[in-house]
C-alpha cells in the first residue's frame, strides 16, 4: 500500500537522536534556536530523511512538573517513539492481522483527544446522547496541543499553557468578525472577564492580559523592552522610534513604516491574490521593503508569524495566512471589511491559567461527567485532579482510552456500502481492535495519511500536501520578578540567543479559583513560545530541518540555554539563575501548526484546495483536524470537529 513521504520514508539504517548530537545534523551551536547557516539546514534537510526517529529517552523530554499533567509534558519521548515506531515506520503492522479483538462495537470511534476530537464527541453525543462513542489518543491525558503545566513554587500552585492559550474575546465580537464559536457558550465561558491587577509593584508598568499580543500586534498594551546584544536594553522602541537601538535609520523608518501601511490594493478578488503570494513578496512588492530594511522586518515578523500559528515566516507562508494571524501591511484587508476599524483594537486573547487545557476539560467535563468530580463548575473543572478511573467505563456513552496509538482505521468490508469500520491500536507492543460503524479521525494529515489504508488516490495525495513546523513551549518558573520590575517591562523581546519572547500576563479571575499571584517579589512562570525558522529553503524542507533541530535537543541543552540566556539580559538587573529559576519544563510539539503556502486555501492551477478533498467523508470515515483550516486555533478546531461529527450524523 502506498504510504505517503516527506521526512517519513522507512528506515534505511539504524540512525538514533544520537548521531545526531554533536554536530552531525547542525552543527555544534546552531542547536539552540539560532539561525543555521542554508548550506547546513540543506545537508541536514538530506540526512534526517532515512532515520527511524525513534530510541529517545527521559533525558530527552525532561521534568513534567506536578499535577495531572505531570507525564505529559508535549510529545514526549514515549509518544514519539511510539508514534514514529508504530505509525511512521509501520513497525508493528505485522500484527495487525492477529490484534486481539476487544469484542466491542461503538457507534462512533474518534481517532485523537485534541479540541477536534472533543467536540466531534461533544456535538454527537448532543444530538444521539444513546449512542455509544471511544475517543482513543496516543498521549497519557486529553486535550492534543491544549494542555498545562503545574508547578510548586515557594508555597504557590502556578499553571502556564503547553501549548494552546487563549480564546479570542470579547465573545460576541469575536463573532461578528469569523472568530468567535457558539462552544464558548456551550461550555459556560463567562461573558466579560475580569483580569487581576499585580500588587507590590514599586513603579508603574503595564502588563497585559495576555502574553500574546504584544509580541506584535497589541504593542502598546504592554511595557516591552527590546533587548540588543552588546546594545543592552531598549524600553518601548515602539513609543519611540527605535530610539536607543542598534538599529541603522533606514531599518528603522522601515519598522515604523511596516507598522503604518494602512492602504493595500483595494481588490475584489483580494483574498485569492493574498494567497497566490508569500507574505514577503507582500512586503516587498507591495509594501515596497527591500535590502537591509527587508532583512531588518523579517527578522522582527518572522518569530511572530511563526509563534502565533503561520508555523514558519515570510518567505513561505502564504500571504492570506499572514491576513489570518493580522499581520502587518495584509491587516489592512480586515480594516476595509470592518468600517476602517482595526479588530485588534477590539480584539484580545483571554486565557485561563493553564490556557486552553481549559477548553479541553470543560469539553471533557460535558461528555463524560465523572472525569472531575463536582457539578459543571467552572472553578472545579480547572483545578480538581481527573478521575482516571472514570473515562473508559463500559455502558457509560463516552469513553477514553488513553495511551493508545491508533495504527490502522479501515472499512470493515469492501462493498460499495460499507456497514462498519475496524480500528486496531496499541498500547505499548500489543495490539488490540475495535469495530464502530464510523470513526473521525482528529489527528493530522500527517497521521491520516499513514493510518487510513483504504482512502482513495485523490485523499492520499491531499493529505500528501500537508506540512507541518515545530514548536517547543517552555515554561520557566522563576521565585520572583523583580529583576523585570527593576527594568520596568512586563515584556522582553531579543534576537540572539535562545528563544525570542516572553512575558508577564494578568490572569483571568475566576470565582471560586484562587488567582495565582502577579506581584515582582512572588513565583511566577513566563511561557517561551520558541518556533524555529529558518528562511531560505524551500518550505518543505524548512518544516522537515526545523524539526529536526527541535528534535535535537536535549533536555539539557534546553535548560542550559534558558539559564544562560535569562542570566545574560537579567544578571544586571539582580537576576541569578542559581537562585532563582525554580523549575523549567520543555514541550515540544514537532508537528504544531500547518504551513500554508501559496495556493493553500483556495487552491492552485484550477484545482481545489486539498483541505476540500479531506473533508469530505470517505466511505464512513471524516477527518476533523484544525490543520484543515489553514489557521490552527482552538476555535477552527472546535469547528472543524463539528463539522466531521455532523457529516458522520448523516450518515449513519
Ligand atoms: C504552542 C502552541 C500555541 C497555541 N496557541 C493557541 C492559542 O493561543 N489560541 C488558539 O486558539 N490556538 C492555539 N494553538 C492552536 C490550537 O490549540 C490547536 O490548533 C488545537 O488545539 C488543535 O486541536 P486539534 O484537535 O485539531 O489537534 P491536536 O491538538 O493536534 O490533537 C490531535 C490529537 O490526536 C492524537 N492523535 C493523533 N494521531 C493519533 C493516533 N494515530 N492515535 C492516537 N491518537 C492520535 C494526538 O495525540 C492529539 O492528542 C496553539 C498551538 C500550539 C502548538
Amino acid at each position: 500500500m502506498p504510504i505517503g513521504k516527506d521526512d517519513q520514508e522507512l528506515p534505511s539504517s539504524d540512525i538514533t537522536r544520537r548521531d545526531f548530537v554533536g554536530g552531525a545534523l547542525l552543527g555544534t551551536g546552531s542547536v539552540l534556536l539560532g539561525m543555521a547557516s542554508p548550506a547546513a539546514v540543506r545537508r541536514a534537510a538530506a540526512q534526517t530523511v532515512p532515520s527511524p526517529m525513534t530510541g529517545l529517552g527521559p533525558d530527552w523530554t525532561g521534568p513534567g512538573g506536578v499535577g495531572d499533567y505531570a507525564q505529559s509534558n508535549g510529545n514526549t519521548a514515549e509518544v514519539v517513539n511510539a508514534a514514529h515506531g508504530a505509525i511512521r515506520n509501520h513497525a508493528l503492522d505485522g500484527g495487525i492481522a492477529h490484534a486481539s479483538e476487544t469484542g466491542e462495537t461503538f457507534d462512533l470511534v474518534i481517532v485523537g483527544c485534541g479540541i477536534s476530537a472533543l467536540a466531534a464527541a461533544y456535538t454527537y453525543h448532543k444530538e444521539r446522547p444513546g449512542s455509544s462513542v471511544l475517543l482513543l489518543d496516543q498521549h497519557p491525558i486529553f486535550g492534543g496541543e491544549a494542555k498545562q503545566n503545574e508547578f510548586e513554587v515557594d508555597g504557590y500552585h502556578l499553571t502556564a499553557p503547553q501549548g494552546s492559550t487563549g480564546f479570542v474575546v470579547p465573545l460576541n465580537r469575536a463573532k461578528d468578525v469569523g472568530w468567535g464559536t457558539h462552544f464558548t457558550t456551550d461550555l459556560g465561558f463567562p461573558d466579560e472577564f475580569v483580569f487581576q491587577k499585580p500588587t507590590g509593584l514599586s513603579r508603574d508598568i503595564l502588563v497585559p492580559h495576555d502574553a500574546w499580543f504584544p509580541m506584535h500586534i497589541g504593542w502598546q498594551q504592554s511595557d516591552t523592552g527590546f533587548y540588543y546584544e552588546g546594545a543592552g536594553w531598549a524600553k518601548n522602541p515602539w513609543r519611540n522610534g527605535f530610539a536607543g537601538t542598534p538599529l541603522s535609520d533606514s531599518s528603522k523608518i522601515a519598522m515604523l513604516g511596516m507598522d503604518l501601511y494602512r492602504t493595500p490594493p483595494v481588490r475584489e478578488d483580494w483574498a485569492q491574490w493574498l494567497d497566490s503570494i508569500t507574505y514577503q513578496q507582500f512586503l516587498t512588492d507591495t509594501m515596497g521593503i527591500r535590502g537591509e530594511a527587508l532583512q531588518e522586518v523579517t527578522r522582527y515578523i518572522n518569530p511572530v508569524a511563526a509563534a502565533e500559528g503561520a508555523g514558519l515566516g515570510a518567505d513561505v507562508i502564504s500571504a492570506y495566512t499572514a491576513y489570518n494571524f493580522l499581520l502587518p501591511g495584509v491587516i489592512g484587508y480586515w480594516r476595509y471589511q470592518n468600517g476602517g476599524i482595526d479588530p485588534t483594537d477590539e480584539l484580545y486573547l483571554a486565557s485561563f491559567p493553564g490556557g486552553n487545557a481549559g477548553s479541553a476539560r470543560c469539553f471533557v467535563k460535558k461528555v463524560i461527567p465523572g472525569a472531575f468530580k463536582g457539578e459543571y463548575r467552572l472553578a472545579d473543572i480547572l483545578n480538581s485532579p481527573v478521575q482516571w478511573d472514570q473515562l473508559d467505563r463500559p455502558n457509560q456513552p463516552v469513553r477514553m482510552r488513553l495511551s493508545s496509538t491508533v495504527i490502522e482505521v479501515v472499512h470493515a468490508d469492501h462493498s460499495d456500502s460499507p456497514k462498519g469500520v475496524r480500528i486496531t491500536y496499541a498500547q505499548g507492543k500489543k495490539l488490540y481492535c475495535v469495530r464502530g460503524k464510523a470513526a473521525i479521525c482528529a489527528g493530522p494529515q500527517q497521521i491520516n495519511r499513514n493510518i487510513c489504508r483504504d482512502i482513495p488516490t485523490a485523499y492520499r495525495e491531499a493529505m500528501q500536501t500537508f506540512h507541518h513546523a515545530p514548536m517547543l513551549t517552555v515554561n520557566v518558573a522563576v521565585r520572583n520578578w523583580k529583576f523585570m520590575e527593576r527594568l520596568g517591562i512586563a515584556s522582553a523581546r531579543w534576537f540572539e540567543g535562545f528563544g525570542w519572547w516572553m512575558s508577564l500576563r494578568r490572569n483571568m479571575e475566576i470565582e471560586g479559583q484562587v488567582t495565582q499571584p502577579l506581584d515582582p517579589s512572588k513565583p511566577v512562570v513566563f511561557s517561551l513560545y520558541n518556533p524555529f525558522v529558518l528562511p531560505g529553503l524551500p518550505f518543505e524542507q524548512q518544516c522537515t530541518a526545523a524539526r529536526m533541530q527541535l528534535f535535537n535537543m536535549s533536555y539539557r541543552e534546553i535548560e542550559t540555554g534558558v539559564r544562560a540566556q535569562f542570566q545574560k539580559m537579567f544578571g544586571d538587573y539582580g537576576f541569578d539563575a542559581k537562585r532563582d529559576i525554580a523549575g523549567i519544563v520543555a514541550n515540544r510539539w514537532g508537528h504544531a501548526y500547518v504551513v500554508a503556502p501559496p495556493g493553500f486555501f483556495f487552491g492552485k492551477d484550477g484545482k481545489p484546495a486539498a483541505s476540500e478533498v479531506i473533508r469530505k467523508p470517505y466511505g464512513r470515515i471524516a477527518f476533523a483536524h484544525s490543520d484543515l483550516s489553514g489557521q490552527q486555533m482552538w476555535e477552527t478546531a472546535a469547528q472543524e470537529g463539528e463539522r466531521a461529527a455532523q457529516q458522520i450524523l448523516e450518515i449513519i
